[in-house]
């Protein structure tokens, strides 16, 4: 881990929140195929239960998606994992790109890791409510209340892209601000049947695309909400 964040006593949690109960759900993440000790170490690390509604804060450290508000989820933490794992498989990128910032969860792991990240969501409640959880841990994520199918083209190219919402086909515009030799992670594709697709750039600028999982994502929207 290259951050150290700042642990106060509600961050590192009690009960059904304890560092044993997020070591279990490591142990649950190893034998289910997540080999990158950098992701477990940081999933050990990162209070999950901190990025969901208090009364949801004893299932944060179960192997599935919860409700955010706004129709919205937190990611499975095995699909966090995957797309983490997948980001660094190359080497570690520098600066990465978020699209859909959602609790903040996605953001801290990739901090916690020592990236510079950046993050993007259309629903400023949530996008607020992650800031303050970033501030609380003392993580550096910067952030911005937009579209983020635009991306962020004043702060691009990134070494890597993460989309956190599904849509129809890969965003042109996110490529366009993918570095050479950077990778993009997204879920594509109707709702009832998405792929977790990894698009390369190569140093000439070329792309290529392998799947690497079948998942289940909410939409990515357009426009932007307060
Ligand atoms: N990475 C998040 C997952 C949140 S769910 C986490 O770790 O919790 C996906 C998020 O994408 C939602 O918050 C949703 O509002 C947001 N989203 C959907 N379409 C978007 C768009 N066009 N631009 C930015 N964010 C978007």
């Amino acid at each position: 881990m290259n951050v150290r964040m700042r642990l106060q006593p509600e961050a590192i949690g009690t009960g059904m929140t304890s560092q044993r109960v997020r070591d279990r759900l490591v142990e649950r993440l190893r034998d289910n195929g997540i080999g990158d000790e950098r992701v477990l170490n940081a999933i050990r690390t990162v209070p999950r239960h901190l990025f969901v509604d208090e009364a949801l804060a004893t299932r944060a450290y179960e192997d599935t998606a919860l409700p955010i508000g706004h129709g919205q989820t937190i990611s499975q933490p095995w699909v966090v994992a995957k797309m983490t794992e997948a980001l660094l498989a190359d080497g570690m990128p520098g600066k990465v790109l978020e699209i859909g910032t959602g609790s903040g969860y996605q953001a801290a792991i990739l901090a916690a890791l020592g990236l510079e990240v950046h993050t993007v969501e259309r629903i400023g409640e949530l996008l607020r409510t992650a800031r303050k959880r970033f501030r609380q841990l003392g993580l550096n994520v910067r952030s911005k209340h937009d579209d983020g199918r635009i991306g962020w083209p004043e702060n691009g190219p990134f070494d890597a892209i993460i989309v956190t919402a599904a849509a129809p086909a890969l965003v042109d515009a996110l490529t366009a601000q993918l570095a050479p030799g950077g990778t993009l992670i997204a879920p594509v594709g109707a709702s009832s049947s998405q792929s977790l697709l990894q698009l390369r750039k190569d140093a000439e600028g070329k792309v290529s695309q392998t799947t690497l999982a079948p998942v289940v994502f909410v939409p990515l929207l357009s426009g932007m909400i307060d």
